[in-house]
Parts: C-alpha cells; sequence; structure tokens
C-alpha cells in the first residue's frame, strides 16, 4: 500500500509513523512537516520515503542537509505541499493542523486516495466541497477524530435512515468546573494541559474552550449528513466513551477505548478489515465509574456559535474556523484573555453577516480560501480593538 502523511511531526503525524514503522507492505510516498526538520528527516528516512517536504521555504536547506545521501527527494513551500498531494498514493493521513491542511487533502482526493481526514477545519470550512469531490473521483474519506471515528463504526451494517441521534462526548478540558470569573483569568500553561488527551498545542487549547466540540459539530453534520438537532454533545470527563449512536428502537450502541488516537489511525488505516493495534485494553473495574453531565452554554459559548454557524451554511464554517483561528494566535500571543476568544469569534460573523458571501453555496475552493481571508482581516482588526 503506497502512503503518503502531510503534518507527519505532530501529534497525530508521530502517532501515524508509529503504526506505519510497524507495517512491512508500506511504501511510503510524501511526509510533510514544519519547522522540526530533525524529526521529518528521521521519518523520511526510517520510512524510506520517496518525498519530504516543509511548508516552509526557509528551511529547505536544512532539510536538503539532513537528507544527503539518502536519495529521498526534497522539497519546501506551500505549492510543494499540493504537489506531493498529488503524488498517487492509495492511503494519504491529512493532519496538518487548521484550514492550510485544506488544499493538500482536497488534492488528494482528486487523484483518488483513500483520504484518512484527522484534519476536521477540512469538514467545517468545505464539507459539502470535500464530500463532492470524493464522489466524483470515487475517493473515500475516513474520519480520523475519535467521536467520528467511533460514530462511523456504530453505523457498520446500519442503515442511516434508521439513526435517531448521535452524542459525541467532550471531556470538558481543565475548565469544567470554573466559573465565567476564573475562565476570565485562565493562563496560556493552565489551557495548554489536557486531562485526559495528549495532542497538539492549538487543539488541547480548543479543547478547554470547547471550540474543539464545536467544530466536531459541523465536522458530524457535514461528514454524516445528519440534521444539526440530531446531534448532542455530552460532557463525560473519563474520556472512555467516543460518542454513542441513539436508533429509533431505542438501542444506544456506544464506542469505548483508551485516549490513544493510535486506535481512530490504526481503524482508518485497516478500514474495512480490523487488525490488532497496540493501544491499551479497558479494564472496566479499575475505571469504576463513568460520568456524564450537560455542556454549560453560559460559560462556554462555542457550542452556541457552531449551532448558528449550522443555521447559516454556506461559507459561514470558514468564517467561523479562521476568526477561531486567529483568536486562538491572539490568546497565545498574550493579546486576549481565554473568554475573549469566543467574543472576538462571534463579533467575527456578526459582522461578516452583512456580506451576503458568507451565505452564499460553497462552489469552489477559491470560495473557501477568499472567506477564509476576509474573516482573518475581520476577526485581526476586531482583536486589535479588544486588546
Ligand atoms: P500538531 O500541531 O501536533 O501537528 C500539526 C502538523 O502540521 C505538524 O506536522 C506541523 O508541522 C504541520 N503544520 C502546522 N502548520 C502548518 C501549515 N501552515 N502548513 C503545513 N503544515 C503545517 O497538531 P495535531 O494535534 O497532530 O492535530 C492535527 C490535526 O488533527 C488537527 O486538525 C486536529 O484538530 C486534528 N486532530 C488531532 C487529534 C489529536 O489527538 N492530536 C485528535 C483529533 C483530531
Ligand atoms: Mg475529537
Amino acid at each position: 500500500m503506497r502512503v503518503s502523511v502531510f503534518g507527519a511531526t505532530g501529534s497525530i503525524g508521530e502517532s501515524t509513523f508509529d503504526l506505519l514503522s510497524r507495517r512491512d507492505d508500506i511504501k511510503t510516498v510524501a511526509l510533510t512537516g514544519g519547522r522540526n526538520i530533525e524529526r521529518l528527516a528521521h521519518q523520511a528516512r526510517s520510512l524510506s520515503a520517496q518525498l519530504a517536504v516543509t511548508a516552509y521555504d526557509d528551511c529547505y536547506q536544512e532539510l536538503k542537509q539532513a537528507l544527503s545521501g539518502s536519495g529521498i527527494e526534497v522539497a519546501a513551500g506551500t505549492n510543494a505541499l499540493i504537489a506531493a498531494a498529488e503524488r498517487p498514493a492509495d492511503w494519504v493521513m491529512s493532519a496538518i493542523v487548521g484550514a492550510a491542511g485544506l488544499a493538500p487533502g482536497f488534492r488528494a482526493l482528486a487523484q483518488g486516495a483513500t483520504l484518512a481526514l484527522a484534519n476536521k477545519e477540512s469538514l467545517v470550512t468545505a464539507g459539502p466541497l470535500l464530500m463532492r469531490e470524493a464522489a466524483r473521483h470515487n475517493a473515500r474519506i475516513l474520519p480520523v477524530d475519535s467521536e467520528h471515528s467511533a460514530v462511523f463504526q456504530a453505523l457498520t451494517g446500519e442503515e442511516i435512515s434508521a439513526v435517531e441521534r448521535v452524542i459525541i462526548t467532550a471531556s470538558g478540558g481543565p475548565f469544567r468546573g470554573w466559573s465565567k470569573e476564573q475562565l476570565a483569568t485562565a493562563t496560556l500553561a493552565q489551557a495548554g494541559t489536557h486531562p485526559t488527551w495528549a495532542m497538539g498545542q492549538r487543539i488541547t487549547i480548543d479543547s478547554a474552550s470547547l471550540f474543539n466540540k464545536a467544530l466536531e459539530l459541523i465536522e458530524t453534520r457535514e461528514y454524516f449528513g445528519f440534521n444539526p438537532d440530531q446531534i448532542e454533545v455530552i460532557i463525560h470527563p473519563q474520556s472512555i466513551i467516543h460518542a454513542l449512536v441513539g436508533f429509533r428502537d431505542g438501542a444506544l450502541m456506544a464506542h469505548l477505548g483508551a485516549p490513544d488516537m493510535r486506535h481512530a489511525i490504526g481503524y482508518a488505516l485497516n478500514w474495512p478489515d480490523r487488525a490488532a493495534l497496540p493501544v491499551a485494553r479497558l479494564e472496566l473495574a479499575q475505571l469504576a465509574q463513568l460520568s456524564f453531565e450537560a455542556p454549560d452554554a453560559e460559560r462556554f459559548p462555542a457550542l452556541r456559535l457552531a449551532r448558528e454557524v449550522m443555521d447559516l451554511r454556506g461559507h459561514s464554517g470558514a468564517a467561523f474556523n479562521a476568526s477561531k483561528e486567529i483568536a486562538l494566535d491572539q490568546f497565545i500571543a498574550g493579546h486576549i484573555g481565554f473568554a475573549d476568544m469566543a467574543v472576538l469569534v462571534e463579533r467575527t460573523i456578526d459582522t461578516l453577516l452583512s456580506d451576503s458571501a458568507l451565505t452564499d453555496a460553497i462552489e469552489a475552493l477559491e470560495t473557501v480560501e477568499a472567506m477564509d481571508q476576509i474573516a482573518r482581516n475581520t476577526a485581526t482588526r476586531i482583536a486589535k480593538q479588544m486588546a
């Protein structure tokens, strides 16, 4: 099987690398990363990749040097990422973080590859376009988000029309019990520590604000086609149940597992088979208890904003994601507070409501990228007023 990994040096990328390293039937086509050249070069040598790409032009020389004598091709920059996605592969992992992951995944579908989609931003910003592109090229998208992989697995052999509701779980993050006043003072270090999952910095902070779950609500709608009112979020601090699917006969099928993304990645890698995976097995007696609570929309407005976006449709997902990315940048840079992120996203969407392009149906990648840029500019301007 020919495999490429986009975002190979990240948290999902390293877990993918771990699984690929255990197989002897893999031919690695392309691996891409950012500034962590040492890891990218190590992975490329270890998997005998054809091509290694850094997203940044100024890292080209370093990567070239690190791979000299290996016979591995080296490239840099955004266009090189696209060219890498156009190289024929059977299975492509999309694990770049942010809207930057959209274009490479889109190109991978055009050459008919199975797209293992960790980059949820692709579905949030351009869901209908991505699903259409997959259908057009007879390519498959397999979800690599723990909740969506869980729903996908619970749906095996079932009629979509028999589904009444879908429940995705959220750990609640490090600020689950915090008051509104406390949330306003939350620091970057506090937001960057997740109680149950080890992930990249950006998704970890998004988990603390529930923006990650907001993206996942939209992701669920776009991938499976359920109505927004069929999709629920429940806080489940142990992160053992990843999602549940409720059927019209009252049955509720839950997917349980240790919080280890190698399960969802491995499921997508082996699909439709189930192969042995190196993940911890649950000892239910040791877990002792699983608990649940309703999310608090007052303290965590992200879920409400996601529902507004699902009603607006069109390009509002692209605007939502882009303004969320700017809000996150501003929080990481120390310019705005933790609770200001949701305020900034809401003000950006409200401002863009006067732009008819916000709700126009998505036609092409270009219109998505245009709205992404407009939202970034708008959010940056509003952030300056807030700071
Ligand atoms: P990460 O920050 O650990 O890694 C991101 C990867 O993308 C790195 O290889 C980095 O070099 C690369 N990258 C960053 N910015 C880039 C850019 N502008 N252009 C090209 N490459 C760039 O992120 P992660 O936690 O592995 O998450 C990756 C994606 O998977 C995200 O969309 C995230 O929401 C999703 N996801 C992650 C997890 C998890 O457990 N980490 C779970 C579910 C979904
Ligand atoms: Mg998830």
